[in-house]
């Protein structure tokens, strides 16, 4: 994972280098560190911990080079220390790297580079690099421009696993190296300067004019240039695209943390997520997309893929396309689909979300599908990103930047994507009609009807505080509620380390209810009107055990049986996700802050998770 900058141009780098990292510190913070050309050569400046640490580095301010590389980690081979952090160097101080990702095959060049005398000081896989560089550097009798290049190249051709590298050398001091494989990495161009960045919204204050790259594509870097070149160095032809965020949006805008922003930021990024797909008389049409009926009734499966939080948006999709277009829907976490030999074949659709568009495990799984013949849709956050870029066909969510490592707005906003979609297809196969444009009418409310339900925050906020020292918390839902009970269990783990389970409510008596016992805190959620005495039925089982319970409803239900009770607005079931989720995002948000926690920055956690 990791957050990775670079700076070559006329400034001084170190300050530059320290900002990126700061903005890119919540994908990964267990050590930070920077590496620039001194007029005496390469300085390395590192320590375990938060990037801040970096300040009180003796000499940090005294760096006045113009070009330099920054690193701050998620550490997958070697604890977190400050021998572990990056840059690593050669044996020989001519080389400085920083790299994100793993390199599967190290054990193995680590010891071809052994047995040529080079020592290892680290842990990590990454030291490997600027070593097997200095390798083919020293074999390399033709001192020409290149020379740097083609060691560079040559080293990278032999690394398997995934990787994003920028590369400094002492003997090159206008020149810095960068190339990516399944890890994200952006050049943005300025004025007589380059800036390298693991994703956009780190550097837009600089520039909004980017180079993306495809795998195995080289650059060079000089002040005033990007030189590109493939995987044997033929040159490459490469244009900017110019990104359109605003800058605000990256930043906390007197909120106390990026996570309590976000979810406030919801309203605005469903409206932007709607966008002018349709409305009330319309159908639905998505720019990107032109399916025909013949299209769409080739398929026989849709499969939804994706990991964590995005997953979960999924299981709203697969009740969305299930019931609305009447096409049978799986939804799969991308780690385990890719090894259970799927039942994919061109007959299949292919639906992936992955946030950051950099997700390992789901970019691995979209290139399976390919080979099988799938068609393959990619939603994401962020236009240009990995999964973007090798999927058939498109589609964003407009959620503008999420920094906070738990996701919220770009869970609600895949969420009525996916639901958009399935309205989409359901309109092109010309069934369940009616419905739909009931449906479409409740999509146009939701801002405002989110903005409602943000007003719960401060009862939510009181209550959290009775419970925020519990050991176990449940969660219980039926049907799409149960969807989001797995949602709400999960924010709360990741940034409160209480212990929670989700269940199908029903599914509690079959085992889970041994767990519940007096005082125990259990949340449960019922929108669907259907389902809404079932599920209290199973409330009342655990009431009758002791449990305390919080209840979240949109339907008029005898309150006098729950310890808690908030009430959302109406809506379609299709769509009840993206309210029922929102105070369960508070009350984990509250619970943390409580526990006096990081809420944006949760422990082993990282934002953008870039390794299998
Ligand atoms: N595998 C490298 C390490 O453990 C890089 C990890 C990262 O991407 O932060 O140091």
């Amino acid at each position: 994972m990791c957050g990775i900058v670079g700076y070559i141009g006329t400034q001084k780098a170190s300050p530059i280098l320290i900002n990126g990292l700061i903005r890119l510190e919540y994908r990964g913070y267990d050590s930070a560190g920077i590496s620039t050309i001194e007029k005496y050569g390469i300085s390395i400046m590192k320590d375990k911990g938060r990037v801040k640490n970096l300040y009180n580095i003796n000499g940090i301010e005294q760096l006045e080079g113009n070009i330099g590389i920054a690193h701050t980690r998620w550490a997958t081979h070697g604890k977190p220390s400050k021998e572990n952090s990056h840059p690593h160097m050669d044996n020989s101080k001519t080389f400085s790297v920083v790299h994100n990702g793993i390199i599967e095959n190290y054990n193995e060049l680590k010891k071809f580079l052994s047995d040529n005398g080079y020592h290892f000081y680290s842990q990590t896989d990454t030291e490997i690099i600027p070593n097997l560089v200095h390798y083919y550097y020293s074999k390399d009798n033709n001192n020409d421009d290149l020379k740097f290049l083609r060691a560079f190249k040559n080293a990278c051709n032999k690394l398997i696993g995934s990787f994003a590298i920028e590369i400094i050398c002492k003997d090159y001091p206008n020149n810095m190296l960068v190339v990516r494989k399944d890890s994200p990495l952006v050049i943005g161009k300025g004025e007589n300067e380059n800036y390298i960045s693991s994703d956009i919204p780190a550097i837009l204050s600089f520039t909004r004019n980017f180079y993306l790259l495809n795998d195995f594509e080289f650059v060079l870097l000089s002040r005033t240039d990007a030189k590109f070149y493939d995987k044997n160095l033929e040159p490459i032809n490469k244009n900017t695209q110019t990104i359109e965020w605003n800058t605000a949006s990256a930043e906390k805008e007197g909120f106390e943390d990026y996570m309590l922003k976000e979810i406030f930021e919801q309203p605005n990024a469903i409206r932007e997520t709607i966008g002018a797909k349709f409305n009330e008389n319309s159908k639905c049409e998505f720019d990107e997309l032109n399916f025909s009926k013949d299209f769409l009734s080739d398929f026989n499966k849709i499969f939804i893929i994706g990991c964590g939080t995005a997953m979960h948006a999924g299981l709203a999709g697969k009740n969305a396309i299930e019931k609305l277009c009447k096409i049978n829907t799986e939804v799969d976490i991308a780690s385990e689909f890719r090894y259970r030999a799927p039942l994919v074949n061109e007959h299949t659709l292919c639906i992936f979300i992955s946030q950051s568009g950099e997700t390992a495990d789901t970019i691995a799984a979209l290139k399976l599908c390919k080979e099988k013949g799938a068609k393959t849709i990619a939603i994401s956050n962020v236009i240009g990103s990995s999964i973007t870029r090798e999927a058939d066909y498109s589609i964003y969510t407009h959620a503008g930047p999420e920094i906070a490592v738990a996701s919220t707005k770009a869970y609600t906003s895949q969420v009525v994507l996916l639901v958009i979609l399935a309205i989409y297809f359901a309109e092109i196969l010309e069934i369940n009609t009616n419905e739909l444009s009931l449906l479409k009418k409740e999509i146009l409310k939701l801002p405002k009807k989110i903005e409602d339900t943000l007003d719960l925050s401060s009862r939510i906020r009181d209550f959290s505080k009775t419970v925020y020292q519990e050991k176990d918390i449940f969660f219980l839902g039926r049907g799409i509620d149960e969807t989001v009970a797995k949602e709400g269990s999960l924010k709360l783990k990741e940034i409160s380390y209480i212990h929670s389970e989700s269940y199908a409510a029903g599914e509690l008596k079959h085992g889970p209810i041994a767990l519940i016992e007096n005082g125990v805190t259990v949340v449960g959620i019922m929108t669907d009107p259907k389902l809404v005495e079932k599920t209290i039925s199973n409330l009342q089982e655990v009431i009758t055990r002791g449990a305390k319970t919080f209840v979240i409803t949109n339907q008029q239900v005898d309150n006098s049986m729950f310890d808690f009770i908030v009430y959302i607005p109406e809506t379609s079931p299709f769509i009840s996700p993206i309210l029922s989720i929102i105070p369960l995002q508070l009350f984990s948000y509250y619970i943390s802050k409580e526990k006096g926690l990081d809420v944006d920055k949760p422990r082993n956690l990282a934002k953008s998770v870039t390794v299998e």
